[in-house]
């Protein structure tokens, strides 16, 4: 698989939601420190107790509205008794170090306000849209890059999401008293939280949602199975149709082949049933029958199932064979496209695949075919001018080149090849169709390879790729050409 090699840094802080109805939160300080501190807790149905001997005037302000406990006094260990989080926040350093102190000797989680090497945990930037809540951390790293992503969230979130989610939550028992576990429940939810109910929310009519929610959750019919032939793009995550990315949230079970990177499929629902089947060299796998099967039954089964292929299912993917079997079983699908390895491969060389004045059509091809006595069709279109796309070429580079040349296309067309097109360990080659035949041998190209052949690809930037081969073979004719080129890939 594609999986970029180097791991993925590790959070040393981890996001967990806390209970704190009704419980003490101690905040420590008189100042601005402490207000902001007071404020963000004053979200929480939190009990404060704000130790502060002379409190500034708007921080006084704060206590009277929440009413807050208010201890106005020297700090001592004993205002932290019966506190489940502690903040430091006085604005002097020693005393908050021996707060600290206090509140760990007291087995009590403490933040030190601007001291992160003094704190047991970090208060995020929050989106409050209660009971819903988003929080962004930084591990103290950035305070205004969680500010600008919140502000972000923020406008994405609609006001009414927390009402919305209010409803949920006194929905929740019936929903399970009368939907089975697993899918129908998880059903009822997502059209709880998409449909009907969600947009009365949103306008405020709380009694049409209501209405809306227990209509939805007495009318239930058993689930129905539908597949979805989804593209997952070239492999960066971010060349993921919008679609896809629903669907993947939406989804039971995913289904994927081994092309797919891994990142791709994480951004599927958490609770999502993962399903590799391989298609991988050299690997155990399921044959197309088996995932044919797979697919009928898993629809059967009334599951929703996302069927992942790398670039676009319908370019070299056999989506054909697969659409045909869930058609004969009569179970539904859809097909979401994606960007194709050549449109990938293209863009990380700024290839003009039409090029005015130069090329006018584009073939897509495995290259496999030249393999038969008689010329297909495509070879034709590539002498004509047109852009060609290789998928699955590495192992036929020598059979395309030399079949392309035999047939009159010049050994000096320029030749663009791209391996792990759209990711970051990609690596860019050009060349002439005289050097394509030194793919074959490569020993140092691992992951999938795109070569795109024509005069388009004259018209690319060459900045940022290595040559094909080192050397230029000298063309004497054609198979010397070839030959010669064979001498490069040795080097
Ligand atoms: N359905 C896919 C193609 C599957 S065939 C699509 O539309 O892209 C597999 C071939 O696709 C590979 O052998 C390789 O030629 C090409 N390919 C897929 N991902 C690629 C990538 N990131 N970079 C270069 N080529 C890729």
């Amino acid at each position: 698989m594609q999986h970029e090699s180097q791991e993925k840094p590790r959070l040393n802080a981890f996001p967990i939601f806390m209970r704190v109805e009704g419980e003490v939160v101690a905040i420590v300080g008189s100042g601005d420190e402490a207000l902001a501190k007071a404020r963000l807790l004053g979200q929480s149905s939190a009990s404060l107790r704000i130790v502060a001997k002379n409190a500034e005037p708007a921080l006084l302000d704060f206590i009277a509205r929440h009413r807050a406990v208010h201890v106005e006094a020297d700090y001592a260990h004993e205002h932290l008794e019966g506190a489940v989080m502690v903040f430091a926040a006085t604005a002097d350093e020693t005393l908050d170090t021996r707060i600290v102190a206090d509140a760990r000797r007291m087995g009590i989680p403490v933040n030190a306000v601007d001291r992160p090497e003094l704190c047991d945990f970090f208060t995020p930037a929050l989106v409050n849209r209660a009971p819903l809540a988003v929080a962004i951390g930084t591990e103290g790293a950035g305070p205004v890059l969680a500010q600008m992503i919140r502000a972000r969230i923020d406008q994405m979130l609609s006001p009414s999401l927390g009402a919305l989610a209010g409803l949920a939550a006194s929905f929740r028992d019936a929903a399970e008293t009368l939907l089975p576990r697993g899918n129908p429940r998880r059903r009822f939810w997502s059209d709880f939280f998409s449909g009907p109910t969600a947009r009365a929310v949103a306008a405020g009519n709380l009694s049409l949602a209501h209405d809306a929610a227990t209509e939805l959750l007495l009318s239930r019919t058993p689930a129905v199975g539908h597949i979805a032939l989804v593209g997952a793009g070239p492999g960066a995550e971010d060349l993921l149709t919008l679609r896809a990315q629903r669907l993947l949230m939406d989804a039971d079970v995913i289904v994927f082949d081994a092309l797919v990177p891994e990142a791709v499929v994480a951004m599927g629902r958490r609770d999502a049933e993962r399903m590799p089947v391989g298609k991988r060299k050299g690997c155990h796998s399921k044959s197309q029958s088996e995932i044919n099967t797979l697919l009928v039954a898993l629809g059967r089964e009334g599951r929703r199932v996302v069927r992942l292929k790398s670039g676009d299912p319908l370019v070299f993917g056999r989506a054909g064979e697969e659409m045909a079997a869930l058609r004969d079983a009569g179970i539904s699908y859809e097909v979401v496209p994606g960007v194709t390895a050549a449109f990938a491969a293209a863009a990380d060389f700024e290839l003009p695949l039409t090029l005015r004045g130069v090329t006018s059509s584009m073939v897509f091809t495995t290259g496999h075919d030249l393999k038969g006595g008689t010329l297909p069709d495509w070879a034709k279109l590539a002498i004509s001018g047109a852009t060609v796309a290789v998928y699955m070429g590495r192992s036929v580079a020598a059979e395309v080149a030399g079949r392309l040349i035999e047939s009159g296309l010049s050994p000096d067309t320029a030749v663009a090849v791209v391996e792990n097109a759209s990711l970051s360990n990609r690596r860019r080659f050009h060349g002439t169709l005289a050097d394509l035949p030194s793919l074959e041998a490569r020993r140092d190209l691992s992951g999938p390879v795109m070569t795109i052949i024509g005069d388009a690809v004259a018209g690319a930037n060459f900045d940022r790729s290595e040559a094909l081969v080192a050397q230029k073979p000298t063309v004497f004719g054609q198979d010397e050409a070839l030959v010669s080129a064979a001498e490069g890939k040795a080097r």
